[in-house]
Order: structure tokens, then sequence, then C-alpha cells
């Protein structure tokens, strides 16, 4: 059964990200002059502008920052609604949108702001291997 979502295509500022899923590590640019990571991937420290980046591998951990519950969606989500998004804080700083696991979307009342999350990767294909996150239990 082929992956039944878009799969993204690596480019030059986003392929050392992809190339750690693929190993099961969440890897995130980080500058070198103020020492911040960030997320998304840019050719830019999106705090002073440099371009002085590297990559760095990421614990994988974070916290919940805030979360939706997606009633209707559309293309090859739409079969999959409702289901969860949510904003993770991670550890290592910035934030990072994603599709919550392991939370059920007809109990947000279950899904806590803080809540521990830890990154999972799926695999879309032999190359590609999707992130997302999933509460940990305390
Ligand atoms: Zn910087």
């Amino acid at each position: 059964m082929s992956y039944p979502f878009p799969i993204p295509t690596p480019g030059t500022h986003t392929r050392p990200f992809w190339e750690g899923a693929k190993l099961g590590k969440l890897m995130l640019p980080r500058c070198q002059d103020c020492n911040r990571v960030h997320w998304y991937p840019r050719f830019l420290c999106p705090v002073c502008h440099s371009n002085n980046l590297e990559w760095v591998q990421a614990s994988g951990e974070g916290r919940i920052h805030t979360y939706a519950v997606q009633h209707l969606a559309f293309g090859p989500w739409a079969k999959e609604a409702p289901f969860v998004t949510a904003y993770i804080d991670l550890n290592e700083g910035d934030r990072m949108l994603t599709v919550l696991r392991g939370v059920d979307p007809n109990k947000p009342q279950d899904i806590k702001i803080g809540a521990r999350v830890r990154v999972e990767f799926e695999a879309a294909n032999d190359d590609m291997h999707i992130p997302f996150w999933r509460v940990v239990e305390d």
C-alpha cells in the first residue's frame, strides 16, 4: 500500500532534516552565532540573520504548546478527520507544527497543554520518513 499523503521533496535547506528522519533522528538547524535552533529550516537565522548555520540532533522531546481538533479536512486528509494537530515546544527551543498521535480527538478535554511528547517517524517509502509526535505518559 502506498503512503496516502503527499511526500515532501528534500531541498538544499531541508535535506539534512530528511536524512536524519530516515535514521530516526530529529535534526534541527542551529545558528552558530547566536546558538539558537529554529524551525522550519531557512538559509538565514530568523533571530540574528546569520547564515552561519549547522544541523544538530535534537532530543526528540518537547511539550504541547497548543492543539486543535481538525473536524474537517480536505484531500488525502479528509478520511482521517477528526484528528489532532499541535504546536510542540521543542526542548531545544522553537516550535514545530505536527499531527499529534496517541490522543483521542473525540476527547479533547484529555489533551493537556504542557504534556510531554516524543517524536516518532513513519516510513512513507524507502527514503522518506515523516515525523509525528506522540504524548508520553508521565
Ligand atoms: Zn542566529
